[in-house]
C-alpha cells in the first residue's frame, strides 16, 4: 500500500472514531445538552422539531402512536413530509372497534406502514387466569399490573435498541405532565423522549384536525377526549377534566398506566 493510500486508511479510521464519539456523547446527554436542544427548539413548531429529531437520530428513533387526536397530528407531518421515523401502535386486546378501524383508515390515507405491538401471550393468560378478566377494576394495584403487561412490557419491546422515541404528549393533558418539556430524558426506558406537541392547547389540536382533514377516532365526537382501552375510559361530562374518563375509578395522580412516568 503506498504513502497516500496508508494516508486515506488512517484518516477515514480517525473520521469514523469521531463521528461515533461524538454521537455515543450526544446520546449521554446531560441535563444541560436536553435543555440547550429545548432552547435551541423553543420557537421551532412540531413540524421542525420531527425533522430535527429525524436527522439527529437516523434509524435510531420511532413514533409511538396511541392513535388519540394528538397522534393523528404527528402522523399527518410524518407522512407529509416523508420523514424517515417509523411509526408502532400498541394493541393491548382491549381497544375499541372504532380505534381498530382508524388504524385502517389512517394506513388507507397516508400510504404508510403501522407497526403493531401485542402483549405477550403467556403474561396476559397468567393474569387472567390468575386475577379475573377485569382485574384493573378491583385495585390499583391490578390496574398497573394488567398495564404492565398491555402496555409496558410490548412498549420496552418496540423501543428496545433506539436511541428516541416521539409521542403526543401535551403539558395541559394531566397533573402528572404540567413539567414536561419538548425533549426530555426518559430515565424510565434510557432514551431521549420528544414531545413535539408539548405545548399545544386542545383548542389547537382540534383545529389542526378539521383544517387539515386528518382522520380521527369517531369516539372524540361522542365525548372521549383522550382513549384507551375500552374498559377503562369513558366519556366525560362538559366542564369536566379532560382525562376524567380515563381510570375514572382512581384519582388523578395515578392516572399513568407506566408508560410516561417522569
Ligand atoms: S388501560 Fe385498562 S385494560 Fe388497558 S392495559 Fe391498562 S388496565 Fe389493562
Amino acid at each position: 500500500m503506498n504513502r497516500n493510500a496508508q494516508w486515506y486508511k488512517l484518516s477515514y479510521r480517525w473520521i469514523v472514531y469521531l463521528c461515533t464519539h461524538s454521537f455515543t456523547a450526544f446520546i449521554n446527554m446531560k441535563q444541560e445538552d436536553i435543555n440547550q436542544l429545548n432552547q435551541t427548539l423553543a420557537k421551532a413548531n412540531a413540524e421542525k422539531i420531527l425533522t430535527k429529531v429525524a436527522a439527529l437520530f437516523p434509524g435510531k428513533i420511532k413514533f409511538a402512536s396511541s392513535l388519540g387526536y394528538e397522534d393523528q397530528i404527528i402522523t399527518h407531518f410524518i407522512a407529509k413530509k416523508n420523514l424517515p421515523i417509523p411509526i408502532f401502535t400498541l394493541d393491548t386486546g382491549r381497544l375499541f372497534p372504532e380505534t381498530y378501524d382508524l388504524i385502517d383508515r389512517t394506513v388507507a390515507r397516508y400510504k404508510t406502514n403501522i407497526e403493531v405491538y401485542f402483549p405477550d401471550y403467556k403474561q396476559v393468560e397468567e393474569m387472567v387466569n390468575q386475577k379475573g378478566i377485569n382485574l384493573f377494576y378491583h385495585s390499583v394495584e391490578n390496574r398497573k399490573l394488567c398495564c404492565g403487561v398491555r402496555k409496558t412490557e410490548p412498549l420496552k419491546r418496540a423501543l428496545s435498541g433506539l436511541d428516541a422515541w416521539i409521542t403526543g404528549l401535551r403539558r395541559e393533558q394531566a397533573v402528572t405532565r404540567t413539567h414536561m418539556q419538548a425533549i426530555e430524558w426518559d430515565a424510565m426506558h434510557g432514551l431521549i423522549k420528544v414531545n413535539p406537541l408539548i405545548n399545544w392547547t386542545v383548542g389547537e389540536v382540534e383545529q389542526f384536525i378539521k383544517k387539515e382533514g386528518i382522520p380521527y377516532n369517531k369516539l372524540h365526537d361522542k365525548g372521549f377526549p383522550s382513549i384507551g382501552c375500552q374498559p377503562c375510559t369513558r366519556a366525560i361530562e362538559p366542564g369536566e377534566d379532560i382525562r376524567a374518563g380515563r381510570w375514572w375509578w382512581e384519582q388523578p395522580e395515578q392516572k399513568e398506566c407506566g408508560l410516561h412516568k417522569s
